[in-house]
């Protein structure tokens, strides 16, 4: 979210560094360099302002935004983030991380993002109503069920994608459930969405321990972000015998070498995710990443793995849950230090692979059990670990790299069928 890292002063902006490794892939698989200049940005961007009206009587006016990465392959699909830091460039990463995903998940999309520059932890119930209905008028000309698919993310929620469902449906006059996914499950959500993201972040953890020979049962675990990704992680690897040792919000870290009482967390935690601020004895962030554990999650934002703090990461495996925490040069130092990267666009594609299953129940009207949903992404996620591994194994590159080239490779192939490079 922001360009500068803090420590290093150094440039992190990853709209950048997505497309450094872009052309690196696009290289690698021998397309010229227009495919290149066609992938680099999105190919619709919309900027928007949305007035509010305020519970207090005034309006304030948001800046919203909708990228648009490329929509060869089928109609464009990502979330929308309320963040009081989005920016511009960030939104136009992310469409792009989302054409990725959808890419090594192969799904029938390409990429899309929104977000609006808010603070909803400091907005009532109905302001946030308000800023939702509002944004979707303000979008509705480049969105829909067979254009662009939005979807929750961070600081988003079911409801949040009621309203705007609701909103939409209006503007149209007849109801069209498949125009957002992550709804509440009687507007037509699909079971297991809400959990998708961690459960695919499961996976591949499980998937990586393997190569790793770590066995699961007692591995220590340290999760940086409890929202909707980490939190569900803490209890799937709870569950699974795991020993979490550290979690975190934005305001602080918890850190028990015995294991923390995640059950008791969960229940504390607020719609947003924190937690920390209940507790005395907290650390940092920062300290949080280079704790002594197993498997390292980073399940918040972007650019919390540098090459300042890269070379002090004592995990085997860091399994990237949230979109964009770790930086080229911090990527190169892990991969350097045989430390197993699981990269976000393969980590986090669970969520929109239950995203699209939801989509396809709506299409069809006909809806599946909690067991075939998960059954589905259960299939889907080991497969693109495995395909990606492989390559990463085969043409001796980090699994980043990998998974750029597994994820470009259709919409480049259909946007040269398309005739357009
Ligand atoms: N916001 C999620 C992501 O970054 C999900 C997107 C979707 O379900 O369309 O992958």
């Amino acid at each position: 979210m922001e360009d500068k890292d803090k420590r290093s002063g150094k440039t992190t902006d990853v709209l950048a560094s997505t497309q450094t490794v872009i052309k690196k892939a696009l290289d690698k698989l021998g397309y010229p360099d227009e495919m290149y200049e066609l992938m680099k940005e999105p190919i619709r961007m919309l900027t928007v302002r949305i007035p509010v009206r305020m519970d207090d009587g005034s309006t304030k006016i948001f800046t919203g935004y909708r990228a648009q990465h490329n929509d060869a392959v089928g109609p464009t699909k990502g979330g929308v983030r309320f963040h009081p830091n989005v920016t511009e460039k960030e939104v136009k990463a992310l469409s792009i991380w989302m054409s990725l995903k959808a890419g090594i998940v192969d799904l029938p999309y390409g990429g899309g993002k929104g977000g609006i520059v808010c603070d909803p932890r400091d907005m009532s119930f109905r302001e946030l109503e308000r800023l939702s209905r509002g944004y979707v008028r303000a979008i509705s000309q480049i969105v829909g069920p067979t254009k662009d698919i939005p979807a929750p993310d961070v600081f988003t929620n079911s409801q949040i994608m009621a309203w705007m469902l609701d909103e939409y449906s209006r503007i149209r006059e007849f109801d069209s459930p498949g125009f957002i996914t992550g709804k509440p499950i009687v507007l037509g959500g699909s079971h297991g969405r809400e959990s998708a993201t961690a459960k695919g972040v499961t996976i591949c953890i499980r998937e990586a321990a393997k190569k790793k020979g770590i066995d699961l049962q007692d591995a220590r675990v340290v999760i940086q972000g409890f929202g909707n990704a980490g939190s569900f992680l803490a209890k799937f690897m709870h569950d699974a015998g795991a020993k979490v040792i550290g979690i975190s919000d934005a305001y602080g870290a918890l850190h028990d070498p015995d294991g923390l009482d995640i059950d008791y967390l969960l229940d504390r935690r607020d719609s947003f995710g924190t937690v920390t601020k209940l507790f005395k004895n907290t650390i940092s962030n920062e300290e949080l990443l280079e704790l002594d554990c197993d498997i390292l999650v980073p399940a918040a934002i972007e650019n919390q793995i540098t090459e300042k703090n890269a070379h002090n990461i004592k995990a085997q495996i860091v399994v990237e849950a949230a979109n964009g925490p770790t930086t080229i040069e911090a990527t190169e130092i892990l991969t350097n230090r045989d430390i197993l990267l699981v990269p976000d666009v393969l980590a986090s594609a669970g969520g929109v692979t239950v995203s699209y299953f939801e989509w396809v129940q709506n299409n069809q009207g006909y809806y599946w059990t909690e067991e075939e949903v998960e059954g589905k992404l259960e299939a889907v996620m080991v497969h693109a670990f495995d395909n990606i591994y492989k390559l990463a194994k085969g043409r001796k590159v980090d699994m980043r790299l990998a998974a750029y080239m597994v994820g470009v490779r259709k919409m480049a192939e259909a946007s040269r069928f398309r005739g357009w490079v």
